[in-house]
């Protein structure tokens, strides 16, 4: 098996095993191939997870923000270095085409340890507060420990941006990556032990949707930051009232991605391809419900269709390919089922729709899909989809796209396409999502935050907000003085 870590779970430093936990198998989704077999976290294993976190955290947090970004800014160098060992590991866990995860799955992950390892030393710093004679002070303390859990789509980059400000506000970390790709996770804690970091801090686990209670519902866990689904986001985060723990929550997404007549037609296109078919459509943020105003619909519509077909779909680590399979065949079947949705409720298909040729009959490919005609009350216009499949809606007014396009319960993201900047501005300004681009779609560098607003989630990740999502103020009142009490 070509891609068998060394047990299946790593904590306290070192690679463990337990038997005795339920044996599932990782998938190389392009072939079917088995790559790795595993067993999920037995309660025991949870236990040692949490317990090794809990030691190790308190020392941690007591090393100064130096220290600690010290460790991590080594992490993103060892990262860096073995960029191309990373992203076909990620590539063989996902099914992505390497073409992307050398760009986008270690390096964004580096980049998350860079930052946060560089910002240590002075973002988290506290206030002083001129009180008359009296002042107070604040301090940005630690939680404890904080559980990760991720979904299938970025594995690397999810172990990272929650790992990382996790690590440097002092806290400890244990960390499931989704039951679907389980093995980028096990090197980020490997090389992050390799980087200096004491043992405990960064603990994995594997296991699914009854692994991931074991951990929500622990006492002793302070923090819960999740990437999954809406309907996960509520049992999780539901789960972690309970008990008052802190969470954030990077759920999913339906968003608008708003082409004016005014836009350049070239850029508006490539955009709306990025941001469907990218990752195989496996992206949270993507622009899935693409309204072209009406002026530039039946242009936008054929060079987008002529650009589709044109898209290399293949071997996902052949650099030639462009488009890889889907994560699982559940996934893939899910995706075909909203395509005969689609063309049920009278959508035109555009292109795509179906299974490609040329590609390994195991492999869970999926054709890019574009959906012409699609209108607000269709399926295919409502649900997330998460696969390569867009719908393009078409438009009349300004004001009217601005209400159609907030007409979700998801609240994400969102973009607008527009050589009128003044419009561009006053569109985002209305649209309700966590993260908005104007002309351009789905840049999410580690400097901006990111997150979602509705119930696509909340919390942000990356840039300095992530630190108070990691941390809580202590404040401390100082008297000059003597107390005087009316008594
Ligand atoms: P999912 O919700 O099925 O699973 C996510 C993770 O939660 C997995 O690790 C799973 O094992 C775990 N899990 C499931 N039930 C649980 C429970 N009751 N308690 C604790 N853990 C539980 O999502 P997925 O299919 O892996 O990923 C796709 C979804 O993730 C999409 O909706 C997508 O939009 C979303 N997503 C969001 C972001 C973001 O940043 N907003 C990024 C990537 C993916």
């Amino acid at each position: 098996m070509r891609a068998q870590p060394k047990a299946s779970h790593f904590i306290d430093g070192e690679y463990i095993e337990d038997a005795a936990g339920t044996p599932f198998e990782s998938i190389y989704p392009a072939t079917g191939e088995v790559i790795a077999k595993l067993h999920a976290a037995t309660p025991a294993i949870v236990e040692k997870a949490i317990a090794s976190a809990k030691r190790a955290q308190k020392e941690w947090a007591a090393m100064s923000p130096t220290a600690r970004g010290r460790v991590l800014k080594r992490a993103a160098e060892i990262m860096r270095e073995r960029n191309r060992e990373l992203s076909e590991l990620e590539t063989l866990d996902t099914g992505k085409p390497i073409q992307e995860t050398i760009i986008a799955d270690p390096t964004s992950g580096a980049d998350a340890f860079e930052f946060f390892g560089g910002i240590a030393a002075a973002g988290l710093n506290g206030d002083y507060i001129p009180l008359g004679q009296d002042f107070a002070f604040t301090k940005r303390v630690p939680l404890g420990v904080c559980v990760g859990i991720g979904a299938w789509n970025y594995p690397q980059q999810i172990a990272c941006w929650k790992g990382a400000p996790a690590l440097v506000c002092g806290n400890a970390m244990v960390f499931k990556p989704s039951e679907n790709t389980p093995l980028g996770a096990l090197k980020i804690a490997e090389i992050l032990i390799e980087a200096g970091l004491p043992k405990g801090l960064y603990n994995v686990i594997q296991g699914d949707r009854s692994t991931g209670p074991l951990l929500v519902n622990h006492k002793d866990v302070a923090k819960v930051s999740l990437t999954g689904s809406v309907p996960t986001g509520k049992k999780v985060a539901g789960a972690a009232a309970s008990d008052l723990k802190h969470v954030t929550m990077e759920l999913g997404g339906k968003s608008p991605l708003i082409v004016f007549d005014d836009a350049d037609l070239e850029s508006a296109i490539g955009g709306a391809m990025l941001g469907n078919f990218y990752s195989t459509g496996q992206v949270c943020s993507n622009g899935t419900r693409v309204f072209v105003q009406k002026g530039i619909k039946d242009r936008f519509l054929s060079r987008l269709k002529e650009r589709t077909e044109k898209i290399v779909i293949g071997d996902p680590l052949d650099e030639a390919t462009q488009l890889g399979p889907m994560v699982s065949k559940a996934q893939r079947d899910k995706v075909l089922d909203y395509i005969e949705k689609g063309k049920a409720e009278g959508a035109t298909l555009l292109t795509g729709g179906g299974i490609p040729n040329d590609v390994s009959a195991e492999g869970t490919y999926i054709q890019p899909t574009v959906f012409a005609d699609v209108t607000d009350d269709m399926t295919i216009a409502r649900e997330e989809i998460f696969g390569p499949v867009m719908c393009v809606l078409d438009f009349d007014h300004e004001d009217e796209v601005i209400e159609r396009g907030n007409a979700t319960e998801f609240g994400l993201s969102g973009g607008v396409f527009t050589s009128d900047i003044t419009r561009a501005h006053r569109v985002v300004d209305q649209l309700e999502a966590g993260t908005l681009w104007i002309n351009t779609y789905n840049l999410a560098p580690v400097e901006i935050p990111f997150g979602g607003s509705k119930q696509s989630g909340f919390g942000r990740e990356n840039s300095l907000a992530a630190l108070e999502h990691y941390s809580e103020l202590k404040t401390v009142y100082v008297s000059m003085g003597k107390v005087e009490a009316p008594y």
